[in-house]
């Protein structure tokens, strides 16, 4: 069956750095040690009860079984449409600024098939979400990745970008609050963003995964709060993180009309649109009382400070993160991101993600998530604390 190849596209898919890890994981639990992964960036609580009583009523109505509308229920958009408006103060046209995604990783992922040619370039944050890569991959694109450091608060140095790069890039993918870094970005950010945009004439890509996900206070931004920024931009945002909701896939995008449009486009080509009943249950999040996410920061913020003065108090060097749930840790002297991981692995039965893997400027970092409950954080302090490093 040699004669069954698959396509350059798939040929060309960077290797999966998390290989190694994925492989010895399975070595050191065959082993029986009892393993605590904070490897993977996945909720661990379960979808809010309301919410879930609204998926369950609305998966019973025969309306809810058939074929929804593409680009999503109008409902479920004009919800969106008033929830950026509370809580960004953005006004948006539910009809043609925003569309239903199938989480946003669809929607990330499809998006360069609407906007680049082949051999055109994306401007891509690196470390980041490998998505944006991927996609650019797929339709064809080439990546320049803009490396994310520490010396610039992990924000693109935009000013570094090349003339003739800045140029030729058609679309800039960024996240804020970041995964894997946990950067949040301000306003005078984001304005350069927008200034770069316009005078390159560049589509920025902004990924929100993270924006509800925030402690001491803090509130993340938009970039679509930004003056002018609609004219050059898109949001992609998620339920997945905000309310537990990773399983149902439901997620959303928001901003220029002409970038929806033709997003919307390549969707209705390849999918048919998110189940009605789970844009109902999203609508529900939406809607619904929020207490379930001041809860849920609560938790974290409280898991957060507990792991960062374990790790602290071992001598590894990190900063409190003011959102998402991770933490971007620099790795031991002496030790490169995979070495790390897989002594942590060895020697404590700990699961965490090599910084490299998110690309080759997260060298020198290793990832922790904080999505299993408190009491295996405490085990794992105490283990960290034999860890020899
Ligand atoms: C989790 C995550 C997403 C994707 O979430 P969906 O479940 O597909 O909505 C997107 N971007 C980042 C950075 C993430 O970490």
């Amino acid at each position: 069956m040699d004669w069954i190849q698959p396509a350059d596209r798939l040929k060309q898919l960077p290797p999966y750095l998390f290989m190694e890890i994925d492989r010895l994981k399975v070595e050191v639990q065959a082993k029986g040690v009892d393993i605590i992964d904070l490897g993977v960036g996945d909720p661990d609580l379960p979808t809010p009860a309301h919410i879930l009583n609204r998926l369950n009523q609305a998966a019973l109505d025969p309306k809810n079984h058939r074929y929804p509308s593409y680009s999503g229920m109008n409902d479920f958009r004009k919800v969106v449409a008033s929830w950026y408006q509370r809580r960004f103060n953005v006004t948006l046209d539910p009809e043609k600024e925003v569309v239903t995604l199938i989480g946003s990783k669809e929607g990330i992922a499809h998006f360069p098939l609407a906007f680049l040619n082949p051999g055109d370039l994306a401007l891509v944050s690196s470390p980041g979400y490998p998505v944006y890569h991927i996609g650019t991959l797929f339709a064809g694109g080439q990546s320049y990745f803009l490396p994310l450091l520490k010396e610039n608060r992990f924000l693109p140095d935009l000013s570094q970008i090349p003339k003739e790069v800045a140029g030729r890039g058609k679309i800039l993918f960024l996240n804020y609050p970041n995964n894997p870094t946990a950067a949040v970005a301000d306003r005078v950010f984001f304005e350069q963003v927008v200034r770069f945009a316009r005078e390159n004439q560049v589509i920025v890509a902004h990924d929100a995964a993270y924006s509800e996900i925030a402690y001491d206070g803090i509130r993340p931004m938009s970039f679509l709060e930004i003056p002018g920024a609609k004219e050059v931009g898109i949001e992609f945002h998620s339920l997945s993180k905000t309310y537990n909701m990773t399983g149902w896939r439901i997620g959303f995008a928001v901003g220029n009309p002409l970038l929806i449009a033709g997003l919307s486009r390549i969707k209705s080509n390849i999918d048919s649109g998110a189940a009605q009943a789970i844009q109902w249950a999203g609508i529900d999040a939406l809607e619904g009382p929020q207490d379930c996410l001041t809860e849920l920061n609560a938790i974290y913020q409280k898991r957060r400070d507990l792991m960062v003065a374990g790790l602290k108090k071992i001598g590894l060097r990190l900063e409190a993160p003011k959102a998402t749930f991770y933490l971007w840790v620099e790795v031991p002297k002496g030790y490169t991101s995979t070495r790390t991981t897989a002594h942590l692995l060895e020697q404590t039965g700990i699961v965490t993600t090599p910084g490299n893997g998110f690309g080759d400027p997260g060298e020198g970092y290793f990832r922790i998530s904080l999505t299993v409950p408190e009491d295996r954080l405490e085990e794992a302090v105490v283990r960290l604390s034999k860890a020899g490093f």
